[in-house]
C-alpha cells in the first residue's frame, strides 16, 4: 500500500495533514533502517533522509534493528501466544527482574521496584499517578483512624472528668471535625516542574506545562502547582503555603488540646531529569536535592518520567544516575519497545507498592509476550559489551554538542542556546518574530517557524528533526546510539546552511530550498 491507493479524502487527521503539506514535510516514508528513512522521488526512486526526530525519541537503537526484527520474526514463526491473560507471563517478568538488575547497578542498595506494564508513555505516567493516588488515600485512611483514636481517648478523658470542660470539649470537636471534613474533601496537589511534558492524557495531561494542552482540560482531573525550574527555595515556598495538618484532640497536663498532624495533601513530584518536550532542558544537581529535601520532609514520592531521557539515550540507562536521583516511581515507554512494539513500564519502589493496586488497575494489551519479548531484547542490546551502548551515545552525544556550539559561535545572532546530554540535545533559535523578512516574522509570529525550519533541512538536506513540543523554537536531536560520522557530518552541513539562510534573511530559500 501506498499513498497512491490511500483514499481521496483522508478522513485521519484531515487538518494535520493540511500542517504537514503547508510545511512540505508531507512524506510517505516506504522504508527504515537504522538512523536512515527512505521516501520515493517521483521517478519511484528510493531517496534516504537521517532521522534525527527518531520518533520522538524512541529509536534509541534505530529503525528495525535486525536483531529486533529477528526476535519479532521468530515469536511469529513459532506461533508464540502473544495475549494470553491471567496466565504466567515470564518475558515480562524476565523484564521486571532485567530492569531491577540494572537498577541496583545504578543505585547502589536499592530497594527492589515492582513493575506495572502498560501501553503507552502517558499510560505509564497514569498509572503512577494513580498508584501514588491510591496510596495517598489509604494515607489519609490511616491518619484519620489515629485523629480519631486520640480524640475518642481525649473524649473519655474528659467524661471521666480528667481535664477540661465538656462543653468547651464538643465546641472544639465540631471545629476539629469541619476542619478534617474540608481536608478529607479536597483533591490531590501535583507538584511538577515549569516547562514539564508527562503526557496528554486525562491525568498527565494536568501535568503538562503547556498551557495550550492542558487548560481545555483542567475541569476533569487533579492540578499541579508549577514550580520554577532550577530555582533555589522555590519548591520548599510553594509547599509552606499549600501544606494543610488535619487535627485531632487530645489531653495533655489536665486540659485539652488541639494536636496537629502533616496531612498527606501532596500526591506526587513529577519531573523529568531532562525536560524533553519543553525545549531539553536539565534539571541541576542542586534543584534534585531540592526535592530530594523538601519532598523527603512532606512524605511525598517522586515520580521520576524516563519516557524520554531513560533507555540509555543519556549515555546511561537512567538521566537520573547523573544526578544520583532515587525515585519512588520510574516511568518508561518509547525506546523499551525497541522502535518495533508498543509498551511502558511503572516502576514502584517496593516501600511504597501498595498490593492492593493489581486488583484495581489492568489493560488487556499490558504484559504482551510481543511487547515484553521485544523489550527484553532490548535491554540486552543496551547492556551487552558492558554498556557499549550508552558509551556511543555519550561520544556521539559530544559531537554533536560540540557542533552546535560551534554554530552557537559563528551564529549568535540566530543561535541562542544549545542544551542536552548524549543524544539528547536541543538547539534553540532566536526568535524570529520580529525579523525583516515578512515571511519569517509572519511564520514566527505563528508559532510555526520551528516547523518552518524543519521543512527546510527535510527538502534541501534529507535531515529529519522537529521542534520540541512546548518549545517550538528548540530543534531536538535524538537518534539512535548508531550514529555515523557521515551522518553528523550531512548534519553539519545542513544547519552551517540553515544557519547562513536565516543570518541573511532568505526566506526564498527557506521556504523553497
Ligand atoms: N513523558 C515524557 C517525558 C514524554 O517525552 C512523553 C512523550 N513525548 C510522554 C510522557 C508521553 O508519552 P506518549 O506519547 O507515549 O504517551
Amino acid at each position: 500500500m501506498t499513498a497512491a491507493d490511500a483514499p481521496e479524502l483522508d478522513l485521519v487527521e484531515p487538518h494535520m495533514l493540511g500542517f504537514l503539506t503547508q510545511l512540505g514535510i508531507d512524506v510517505e516514508y516506504v522504508r527504515a533502517e537504522g538512523n536512515t528513512l527512505w521516501y520515493r522521488d517521483r521517478d519511484g526512486r528510493e531517496i534516504p533522509v537521517v532521522d534525527y526526530a527518531g520518533g520522538y525519541g524512541a529509536l534509541v537503537l534505530g529503525h528495525n534493528h535486525p536483531e529486533l526484527v529477528a526476535t519479532a520474526q521468530q515469536l511469529l514463526a513459532d506461533g508464540t501466544p502473544i495475549l494470553a491473560q491471567a496466565s504466567l507471563h515470564p518475558y515480562a517478568s524476565r523484564v521486571g527482574a532485567a530492569l531491577n538488575t540494572i537498577l541496583q547497578r545504578e543505585f547502589p542498595g536499592a530497594e527492589p521496584y515492582f513493575t506495572v506494564f502498560a501501553n503507552s508513555g502517558a499510560e505509564s505516567v497514569e498509572v503512577a499517578v494513580k498508584h501514588a493516588e491510591l496510596d495517598r488515600v489509604l494515607r489519609v485512611q490511616a491518619l484519620f483512624q489515629t485523629v480519631e483514636a486520640e480524640t475518642e481517648r481525649a473524649r473519655a478523658a474528659v467524661a471521666a472528668g480528667q481535664a477540661g470542660d465538656p462543653a468547651e470539649f464538643d465546641r472544639l470537636l465540631a471545629e476539629v471535625t469541619a476542619h478534617n471534613a474540608e481536608l478529607a474533601g479536597r483533591a490531590p496537589l501535583f507538584l511538577t516542574p515549569e516547562g514539564s511534558f508527562h503526557g496528554k492524557l486525562v491525568a498527565s495531561v494536568q501535568l503538562t506545562y503547556n498551557a495550550a494542552f492542558r487548560t481545555p482540560f483542567a475541569a476533569m482531573a487533579a492540578p499541579a502547582r508549577f514550580v520554577p525550574l532550577n530555582e533555589p527555595g522555590a519548591l520548599a515556598k510553594i509547599v509552606e503555603a499549600e501544606r494543610v495538618s488535619a487535627r485531632s484532640l487530645a489531653v495533655a497536663d489536665g486540659t485539652v488540646r488541639v494536636v496537629e498532624h502533616e496531612f498527606p495533601l501532596f500526591c506526587a513530584f513529577v519531573l523529568e531529569v531532562i525536560q524533553g518536550e519543553g525545549g531539553i532542558r536539565p534539571v541541576s544537581e542542586e534543584f534534585a536535592r531540592e526535592i530530594e529535601q523538601v519532598c523527603a520532609e512532606i512524605d511525598c514520592p517522586i515520580v521520576v518520567d524516563e519516557i524520554q531521557s531513560g533507555l540509555g539515550r543519556t549515555g546511561a540507562f537512567f538521566a537520573a544516575s547523573h544526578l544520583g536521583l532515587r525515585a519512588d516511581y520510574i516511568t518508561l515507554a518509547k525506546g523499551l519497545g525497541g522502535g518495533i512494539a508498543k509498551t511502558s513500564a511503572t516502576l514502584i519502589r517496593a516501600g511504597r507498592y501498595r498490593k492492593e493496586f493489581e486488583l484495581l488497575h489492568s489493560s488487556t494489551f499490558a504484559k504482551d509476550t510481543f511487547s515484553s519479548a521485544l523489550a527484553l531484547r532490548v535491554l540486552e542490546l543496551l547492556e551487552a559489551d558492558g554498556g557499549a551502548a550508552y558509551r556511543l551515545a555519550e561520544r556521539s552525544g559530544e559531537r554533536l554538542l560540540a557542533l552546535f556550539e560551534a554554530l552557537r559561535r559563528e551564529f549568535p545572532e540566530v543561535v541562542t542556546d544549545v542544551r542536552g546530554r548524549g543524544l539528547m540535545i536541543g538547539l534553540e533559535f532566536r526568535d524570529q518574530s520580529a525579523a525583516t523578512a515578512a515571511g519569517i516574522r509572519e511564520a514566527a509570529q505563528s508559532g510555526v517557524f520551528g516547523y518552518v525550519l524543519s521543512g527546510f533541512l527535510l527538502r534541501a538536506h534529507r535531515i529529519r528533526t522537529f521542534p520540541t513540543a512546548s518549545a517550538v523554537n528548540t530543534l531536538r536531536f535524538e537518534p539512535s546510539v548508531h550514529l555515523s560520522q557521515a551522518e553528523i557530518d550531512q548534519l553539519e552541513t545542513a544547519l552551517r546552511d540553515l544557519c547562513a539562510v536565516l543570518a541573511r534573511q532568505d526566506e526564498h530559500r527557506l521556504f523553497q530550498g
